[in-house]
């Protein structure tokens, strides 16, 4: 089968299971997750149009023969046994799908029985975390975010600290607490120090937040001392998904100095159920912002190492309206995916399947596109107004946040869906 991320063909292909027009999900998509419905226990799916694919049932019927993949991972309740098989073992189940349902191939559409137990209504289906998360990585790699965030800790002559135009900034966050979207999130306690002149006080955090990301998930790395190059990177890497970072700010504040992020940030990260491929997402393939100073020679890249995924985040109050709050794009992070991940393994660091590296909150150059509440109110200062006409500085309770994201050209759309969580009163 030809390539068909520079196919002309690309675009005209079209499948014999529906996605209506607009739809993140169309067959140039096919996604990975895991769900579960009735009595099928959690298993690999693939997703086109409002219709979830069931691999397992798929596998079952002998239609996922010849990849040289082993059928027994499709009964995982996670992706991590099918993404042993790497890029390469992706891309020929990824095209092999495309082939058993594009629109001018019958051979699986004219087998009903094996299609009424594997194509199931979106509605039907409970999407779980698609894969065992080892390690979560976040990264700080908006430029944006980070000159806003130190103006307004440190003032604008010096926002940016000393190292962050040289390297991608990051921290090791807990993957534990990593959740599928639609997971309600607990307001979290803690220790902060609201004024400076006073002792700490503990309570319920008055400044909740989101962080607007994307993150990628590994493949199997190397082995531990030895790094992945930026040439190579890219063929570690499975795919992409939405994430919220949810951050206490107060909390965080107090707690961060010397050692970084804490407690104001491991009590809930949510990730959108689809595990975008990198191959789905080519066709939207731009670049960055340009780099000065030039990188040192192991962050060095060649060609464009971004992507164009336009980017929203909003917030519904309890029985209330929906209110977009931000609008921004993938496209404005400074350091790429590539060199994320160069960076992480350049001291021998290993990583492995299932891993989570997140882009850091993504901001725009203009006022709307800040990903952050922080950033939005500018610290409390200049609250938003929803559109039932409550003001936020911070998220309430029973406030709900989604984030969106899709890439668009022409006409070939391919999106994320959405990751979603709400927040529950302090227990
Ligand atoms: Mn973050």
């Amino acid at each position: 089968m030809s390539d068909l991320s520079n196919s002309a063909d690309l675009h005209n292909l079209r499948s014999w299971i529906d996605a209506p027009a607009g739809s993140d999900f169309p067959i140039q998509n096919i996604p990975f997750g895991i769900c579960s419905s009735g009595t099928r226990p959690p298993r690999p799916c693939t997703r086109i149009g409002n219709r979830v694919i069931d691999l397992r049932a798929l596998a079952e019927a002998d239609l996922l023969n010849g990849l040289g993949i082993d059928p027994g991972v499709f009964s995982a309740p996670v992706l991590n046994p099918l993404m042993a098989h790497g890029k390469a073992g992706i891309r020929r189940l990824r095209r092999h799908l495309i082939e058993l349902f594009r629109e001018d191939n019958d051979f699986l559409r004219d087998r009903k029985r094996v299609v009424e137990e594997a194509v199931m209504p979106v509605d039907e289906v409970t999407m779980h975390l698609p894969v065992e998360v080892g390690d979560y990585t976040d990264f700080y790699s908006s430029r944006e975010h980070a000159t806003n965030v130190g103006t307004m800790f440190r003032g604008a002559e010096n926002a940016l600290m000393p190292n962050w135009l040289h390297l991608p900034v990051g921290y090791h966050g807990r993957a534990s607490s990593v959740v599928i979207s639609g997971t309600a999130i607990q307001r979290p306690m803690g220790q902060m120090r609201p004024n400076a002149d006073e002792p700490p006080v503990f309570g319920p955090s008055k400044q909740l937040d989101i962080e607007l990301e994307t993150a990628f998930i590994t493949f199997q790395g190397k082995p531990l001392g030895q790094r992945i190059t930026t040439e190579e990177a890219e063929d570690h890497i499975f795919g992409m998904v939405l994430f919220n970072d949810w951050s206490a700010r107060d909390i965080q504040s107090w707690e961060y100095v010397p050692l970084g992020p804490f407690l104001g940030k491991n009590f809930g990260s949510s990730m959108s159920p689809w595990i975008v491929t990198l191959d789905a997402l080519e066709p939207f393939r731009t670049n960055g912002p340009a780099q000065d100073p030039e990188p040192l020679p192991y962050l060095r890249t060649r060609g464009p190492g971004s992507f164009d995924i336009r980017l929203e985040a909003s917030i519904i109050p309890k029985n209330g309206l929906e209110t977009t709050i931000c609008h921004t794009n993938f496209k404005y992070l400074y350091w790429t995916m590539a060199q994320q991940l160069a960076h992480h393994t350049v001291n021998g660091c290993n990583v492995r399947a299932g891993d989570v590296m997140a882009s850091g909150t993504i901001s725009g150059p203009d006022a709307g596109s800040f990903g952050s509440l922080l950033e939005l109110t500018w610290r409390g200062t200049k609250p938003l107004t929803l559109a039932d006409g409550s003001q936020r500085k911070f998220l309430e309770d029973g406030d709900t946040v989604v984030i969106q994201g899709h890439c668009e050209r022409d006409d070939l759309h391919i999106g994320f869906g959405e990751v979603r969580g709400e927040i529950l009163p302090a227990g």
